[in-house]
């Protein structure tokens, strides 16, 4: 029986169940494909997080620090599992550097990939430097300047559209990324802050800041710093003959058409299923649902069980999560892998 645990991914999920298996007292190999730690929020440099407001790599930084730094914890940075073969309690683990690592269970928390915006080309992605991501527009609001990326005046006004790639059944996304609200509403109060004189806008279908999140983002943003919420069906982002981008759609409360200009346009982009999916489920032998997220095995009694033996999976490589709640996972992963490994002891003594 192999005492080690093999984590999968060294986002928020993997960091956290990481630093759970090790506090009690069992080895851990944490494997990451990229040769940094600390999944989207570093790899995509996000600003200050929801809801703690804390800056993305003090946060997270911590929590990579605590796992750097555990004895009981070796890390393999660059490298991805090529083959997993045995079973629960008794893993094989060949790595794509030719290392071979034993391990009574495996945990993936091998998340997300943001959603592309090429792929909602009518919204102006990729044809006008003006209209970026949302953690593009977080890259600028860290670098402490909002400019137009064009010419690098300063906007007088800026645009937020939401659920870009979330709850569009033209392009098979029917999920609702579930954290995009809240970071638009905190991005707006950013922007504001950095740069008083533009006036932001958030076009939505309904805004879910969901939980204890409504006073302290949508509230907030709107009474206190002035964000303006339209609610909206956008067609089109187009130009004009002036230079400034113009947003065109339905103003879906008055039924009227509208037509906007802005500076910039910011598309707060959903979390779609990890790209790599497909091979995570050959190489680990786990099932995906049915939109390409990485499936449960069951439900209630066996939570963050993946459909095969031994694998759990957690964070947003289930569905999209926000960042406490992926933390949680990883935290009730490495409950359930030493339990079920020390269950395995019992049986075998
Ligand atoms: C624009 C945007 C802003 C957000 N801002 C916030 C916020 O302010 N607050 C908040 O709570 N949430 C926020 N989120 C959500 C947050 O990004 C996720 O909750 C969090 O990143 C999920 O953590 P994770 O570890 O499950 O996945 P990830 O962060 O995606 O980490 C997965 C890790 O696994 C690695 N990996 C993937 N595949 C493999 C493989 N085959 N082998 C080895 N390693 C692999 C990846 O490189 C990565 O390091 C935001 C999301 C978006 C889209
Ligand atoms: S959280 Fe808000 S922006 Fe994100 S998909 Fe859901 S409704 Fe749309």
């Amino acid at each position: 029986m192999q005492n080690t645990v093999l984590v999968v991914g060294a986002g928020p999920t993997g960091l956290s169940a990481a630093a759970g298996v090790a506090s009690i007292g069992k080895k851990v190999v944490l494997v990451e494909k990229e040769t940094v730690l600390g999944g989207a929020p570093i790899l995509s440099g996000y600003a200050k997080l929801v809801p703690s407001g804390e800056w993305a790599k003090d946060a997270i930084g911590r929590m990579v620090k605590r796992v750097e730094d555990d004895a009981n914890i070796t890390i393999h940075k660059g490298v991805k599992v090529a083959k997993l073969e045995g079973e629960a309690g008794n893993f094989t683990a060949t790595l794509s550097n030719g290392e071979i690592v034993q391990a009574g269970a495996v945990i993936l928390g091998t998340g997300f990939t943001h959603f592309d915006s090429i792929n909602k080309p009518e919204w102006g992605f990729g044809t006008y430097e003006d209209v970026v991501t949302t953690t593009q527009m977080e890259q600028m609001v860290s670098a402490g300047k909002i400019a137009c990326p064009s010419d690098g005046r300063v906007p007088e006004r800026v645009a937020i559209l939401l659920c870009v790639g979330s709850r569009d059944r033209q392009i098979g996304r029917e999920w609702c990324s579930k954290i995009c609200c809240t970071v638009s509403t905190n991005l707006a109060m950013e922007i504001k802050e950095l740069s008083p004189t533009t006036d932001v806008f958030i076009y939505y279908m309904d805004i879910r800041t969901f939980g204890l999140y409504e006073d302290k983002f949508y509230w907030k943003s709107q009474e206190e710093f002035k964000t303006k919420f339209v609610k909206a069906r956008i067609a089109e982002v187009t130009k004009s003959a002036d230079g400034r981008l113009l947003v065109k759609g339905e103003d879906t409360l008055v039924k009227r058409p509208i037509v906007i200009p802005m500076d910039i346009v910011v598309h707060a982009i959903g979390m779609d299923p990890n790209e790599e999916n497909p091979e995570i489920s050959k190489v680990f032998g786990v099932g995906l649902e049915k939109h390409g997220f990485i499936d449960k095995g069951e439900q209630y009694t066996s939570s963050f069980s993946s459909t095969r033996a031994g694998v759990y999976v957690g964070g947003s490589a289930l569905g999209p999560e926000d960042i406490d709640t992926s933390i949680s996972h990883g935290l009730a992963m490495a409950m359930r892998a030493v339990g079920d490994l020390n269950a395995l002891v019992q049986k075998a003594a």
